[in-house]
């Protein structure tokens, strides 16, 4: 029966559409032609995705039964170009063993399991701040990852509305942070969460110094110094709010081609982050989507991009093991789930976190 198929691999073999994608020096250009051009066989590929033989499809569903997902295809072709794109740069995954919890920071989260309830609305304290920031839990994954040090200088390129550069400097630990969000409306948000979370940020010349906002498209940054720690905690599909909101949802079939250029945009960023981290620096790159594309596809065809444009060379590295001591209160994907490069909290009926996914590449070169 139908519900026996299963996922079981997103690889597919849509070699037609890869020809025409491979020849062009401008994804977007020619992801733009494959899409609106290529004679695409939907069942073999939806067959190929579930693992089964496409006779043994149109056993189950009719080939006319299949028109109601073409919209979801040409996203796996974007896939196919992406995962197609292997084994002519240096790819070294290493296991993370200088993972440190920051000893200021601090979390509070429900248990896993326990019956949900709300924290209550944060208060101002009588220094005028006030007393918490509410976020979902995965949204301190990628700043732990960052495995800050003391006197770090630190980009965060994609920082509004500014959860996570807060949680950064909760842990005290850095001298500089840069937030960047090409976004005005959502940098003066950021400013308001500065103001509203650190004291006299208006009137103290000490915050003047050490954060600096700033509204620049990542992929353009430019910096002469340098940055210990780069978050890149891109523009994504935001799968949870996909879901829960139907207005101007990015899956909707009319958006199709700006869902398809997100991967472009994501990649674009993620290499500038890794000409903008010091050798020996670390880069995190995050996402809060379950799309394989979006998260290990970009680290590969960024790691790629970076090194045959730039020869610049970066380790994975493979956070399982210090990301396991979380399990008593995330869920992380395991399986098929399993991504290569990052870990990916998924989101589970008794630890609803996530989705988000968080990849350590360190420049060694
Ligand atoms: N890190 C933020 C936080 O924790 O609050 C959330 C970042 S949100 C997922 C992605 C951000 O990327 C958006 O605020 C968006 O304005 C910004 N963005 C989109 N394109 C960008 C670009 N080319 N350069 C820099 N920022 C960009």
């Amino acid at each position: 029966s139908p519900e026996k198929l299963e996922f079981k691999d997103t690889t597919i073999n849509t070699s037609k559409v890869e020809d025409k994608t491979e020849e062009s020096e401008h994804l977007s250009k020619n992801l733009d032609e494959a899409i609106d051009n290529a004679e695409i066989d939907y069942t073999r590929i939806i067959s190929a995705e579930m693992g089964v033989s496409s006779e043994a499809l149109y056993q189950y569903i009719p080939a006319t039964k299949l028109k109601g997902m073409d919209d979801y295809v040409p996203e796996s072709l974007h896939y196919s170009f992406y995962s197609s794109q292997s084994g002519d740069f240096p790819l070294v995954i290493e296991p993370e063993t200088t993972f440190k919890f920051p000893e200021h920071l601090k979390v509070m989260t429900y248990e896993m399991g326990s019956e949900l309830y709300k924290f209550p609305e944060p208060k101002r304290s009588n220094t005028g701040v006030f007393n918490f920031y509410p976020l979902d839990g995965s949204s301190v994954l990628p700043v732990l990852a960052l495995c800050l040090q003391q006197a770090d200088r630190v980009l965060d390129l994609c920082a509004a509305p500014g959860g996570k550069s807060l949680i950064t400097l909760q842990t005290l630990l850095p001298d500089v942070l840069v937030c960047n969000d090409s976004s005005i409306s959502r940098n003066n948000r950021l400013k308001n969460i500065l103001r509203s979370y650190l004291i006299d940020y208006e009137s103290n010349n000490k915050w003047r110094e050490r954060i600096l906002c700033k509204t620049v498209d990542g992929r353009i940054f430019t910096d002469d110094s340098g940055f210990d720690k780069v978050l890149v905690d891109v523009p994504c599909t935001t799968d949870r709010h996909s879901v829960m909101n139907d207005e101007n949802n990015i899956f909707r079939p009319d958006r199709i081609k700006e869902r398809l250029r997100i991967p472009e945009l994501q990649s674009q960023l993620l290499l500038n982050a890794l000409k903008l981290v010091k050798v020996g620096g670390a880069v995190v790159y995050s996402t809060c989507s379950l799309s394989p594309i979006q998260n290990d596809g970009v680290v590969h065809l960024a790691l790629k991009q970076a090194f045959q444009a730039n020869g610049i060379v970066a380790v994975v590295k493979d956070m399982s093991a210090p990301f396991s001591s979380l399990s008593s209160t995330l869920v992380l994907g395991s399986g098929s789930a399993l991504p290569k490069y990052g870990q990916l909290v998924v989101p589970h009926v008794e630890a609803n976190f996530g989705p988000a996914y968080i990849a350590r590449l360190v420049r060694v070169k």
